[in-house]
C-alpha cells in the first residue's frame, strides 16, 4: 500500500511529513515535548502554535489537539447512531485515547482498548489529557497486546469494534489483512458492527480498493464513508463500515449534542461517495 511517507527532516525548526516525494505537511516546532523509540516505533510529541500538541509515530501524524475531533467523532459516532443497542465496545489500536473519549459519551457497559505499545499509552496520558480521564472511567479496560493475537484468543463478544490502527506498516500491517477480519467476525454479537480507518481516498486508493474487494466477501454490508481530517494526507479520510445486519443509514438514536463535527446530516452525507470512489462499497 502507498502509505504516508517516512518523515525526512530538512529543517530542525520544522517537522515534515511527506505525502508524496514532492509534497506533504509541515509543522513549525514551538518545542519538542517528547521523543523516544519504543519497542515498536518512534514516538514524538511536538507543540505547534496552530495545532497545539501533535502526536507522531514513525514521523506520521496520528492526532493533534486542534483537529482530533474530525477523525475521532467520525470514527465512532456513525456506528453508535446506527446500532440498536451498543453496550460492549472494543477498540484495537487507538492508544492516543481519542476514540475512547467519544465512545464513553454513550451509556455503555464496557469499553476495551487493546493497544500493542504501552509507551504510546504512557506518553498520551501525559500529553493528551482526555486519555487519562477515559482510562479512569470504570467502564474501561486497557489491554496491552497485539490486536491480532487478542482477537484470536478472546472469548468475549462485542457490539461494535473500532480498528483505530496506524497505517499498514510495522505492527499495524496485520490489522489490515483478510485473516484478521475473518477472526474479528467471530467476536461480533448479532447486529455487530466493525468500523475501520481505511486511509486517504486520494493517496491510498489502491489499498482501499483491495480492502473493499475482500471486505465485501466477508460482510453483507461493507461500505465506505468519508470525513475531512485536516492533518492527514490529502485532508480527507475513508472509513469502512462493516456488518451482516446493520444498515448505517437506518438511524437508531441521536448523537450527543456537544460534538463539534458530527450530526445526523453529516452522517447521511458522509456515505455519499465521489465519482472516483463510486464503485466501492455496496448496497446502502
Ligand atoms: N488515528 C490514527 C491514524 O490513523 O493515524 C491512529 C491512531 S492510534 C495512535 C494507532 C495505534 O495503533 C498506535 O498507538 C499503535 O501502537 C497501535 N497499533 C499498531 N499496531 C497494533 C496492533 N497490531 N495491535 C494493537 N495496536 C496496534
Amino acid at each position: 500500500m502507498n502509505t504516508k511517507k517516512e518523515n525526512r527532516e530538512v529543517d530542525p525548526s520544522e517537522e515534515r511529513e511527506y505525502h508524496s516525494p514532492s509534497s506533504g505537511i509541515f509543522f513549525k516546532l514551538k518545542r519538542h515535548l517528547y521523543r523516544d523509540i519504543s519497542e515498536y516505533q518512534k514516538i514524538e510529541v511536538i507543540e505547534n502554535d496552530y495545532f497545539g500538541r501533535v502526536l507522531l509515530l514513525d514521523g506520521l501524524v496520528q492526532t493533534t489537539e486542534r483537529d482530533e475531533f474530525f477523525y475521532h467523532e467520525m470514527l465512532v459516532h456513525p456506528a453508535f447512531v446506527s446500532h440498536p443497542s451498543p453496550q460492549n465496545i472494543l477498540v484495537i489500536g487507538g492508544g492516543d485515547g481519542g476514540a475512547l473519549k467519544e465512545i464513553l459519551r454513550y451509556q455503555i457497559k464496557y469499553a476495551c482498548l487493546v493497544e500493542i505499545d504501552k509507551k504510546v499509552i504512557e506518553v498520551s496520558k501525559e500529553y493528551f489529557p482526555w486519555l487519562q480521564a477515559s482510562l479512569e472511567d470504570e467502564r474501561t479496560e486497557l489491554v496491552i497486546d497485539d490486536g491480532v493475537e487478542f482477537i484470536e484468543k478472546t472469548g468475549k463478544k462485542f457490539d461494535i469494534v473500532f480498528i483505530d490502527s496506524s497505517d499498514p506498516a510495522g505492527p499495524s500491517a496485520s490489522l489490515h489483512e483478510t485473516d484478521f477480519y475473518e477472526n474479528l467476525k467471530r467476536c461480533l454479537n448479532l447486529e455487530g458492527i466493525v468500523v475501520s480507518q481505511a486511509g486517504s481516498p486520494f493517496y491510498h486508493l489502491d489499498s482501499i480498493k483491495d480492502k473493499d474487494a475482500f471486505l465485501k466477501k466477508l460482510f453483507k454490508i461493507a461500505c465506505f464513508y468519508m470525513s475531512p481530517v485536516p492533518t492527514y494526507p490529502g485532508g480527507s479520510w475513508c472509513f469502512a463500515f462493516l456488518s451482516d445486519d446493520v444498515m448505517p443509514l437506518n438511524i437508531k438514536r441521536d448523537p450527543p449534542r456537544e460534538l463539534k463535527y458530527f450530526n445526523l446530516d453529516i452522517h447521511q452525507a458522509a456515505f455519499s461517495l465521489p465519482n472516483f470512489l463510486k464503485d466501492l462499497g455496496s448496497n446502502i
